[in-house]
């Protein structure tokens, strides 16, 4: 990381978990932990119907509330779907888009991601936008092409201005939910592949100010490794981010020179 030029995010997709009676008990339990955490923003990405408690419940700390997705049009006969003007005016501040999970369950596409961003970024929300390399493709060695393919997709049409709001994370398919970690210098080495694909789209002062996370498999172990990396400014975190103390302790990860 390098606070200098971005802002480090940790920020926990907690995917289809916590009924509204877990979101309390989890509130109640970090909240006393939580302290200022001023190296870092936390975001804590919850299921719909958990928003507006969650809101509620952390309204008197720095940590905001994201969702884990939203529809690009702003509203229309799309039963089920959410809107991004709609979830800006319940007080959502971050919506993930793309998560891997999505692209391999519901048919997410590079299209109807780019879209996604376009209306997040319409609306004041800001993307965290997720790619990530298979198994297979890594072990083709075409990580690196395939990366930039999707970050190019994801950001088409993105104004140079409006890129200090976007979060890039970079979430290996392979190491999601499996217990397997990219190494530090893996997070890395695509991490600034990310930035390098993001000069050469809007130059050098953009690049470096925007973050760019890891995810996958990251823990109250494996955290300070990760972000101590130089390109590696924050994590997306979903199995420990239910923990209200392995959370807290990457929380402190973050906090390095
Ligand atoms: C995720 O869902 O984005 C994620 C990284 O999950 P986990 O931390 O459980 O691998």
């Amino acid at each position: 990381m390098n606070r200098k030029y971005r802002k480090t995010v940790i920020a926990g997709n907690w995917k289809m978990n916590m009924t509204l009676s877990e979101t309390k008990a989890f509130a109640e339990t970090l909240k006393p932990m939580l302290g200022k955490h001023k190296w870092c923003d936390v975001v804590l990405c919850v299921p719909y119907v958990d928003i507006p408690a969650a809101i509620r419940l952390f309204k008197d700390t720095r940590v905001v509330i994201g969702a884990q997705n939203l529809h690009f049009e702003s509203n229309g006969a799309y039963t089920g779907e959410i809107s991004a003007e709609m979830l800006k005016e319940i007080g959502v501040k971050y919506v993930i888009i793309g998560h891997s999970e999505r692209r391999q369950y519901y048919n997410e596409t590079d299209v109807t991601v780019n879209k996604k961003v376009h209306a997040a970024l319409e609306t004041g929300l800001k993307p965290i936008i997720c790619v990530g390399e298979t198994l297979e493709q890594r072990e083709l060695g075409g990580t690196m092409e395939y990366i930039s393919y999707q970050v190019k997709c994801a950001l088409a049409g993105v104004a140079s201005d409006q890129m200090r709001r976007i979060i890039i994370a970079y979430e290996p398919i392979w190491a999601i939910g499996t217990g397997k970690t990219a190494t530090a210098e893996q997070a890395e080495e695509v991490c600034e592949n990310i930035r390098t694909v993001i000069r050469k789209l809007h130059g050098a002062r953009v690049a470096r100010s925007v973050t760019i996370q890891y995810g996958g498999s990251m823990n109250a172990k494996n955290a300070y490794e990760l972000l101590a990396q130089l390109d590696v400014d924050g994590g997306l975190i979903g199995g420990a981010s239910l923990k209200p103390a392995e959370l807290m302790e990457i929380i402190n990860a973050a906090n390095q020179e």
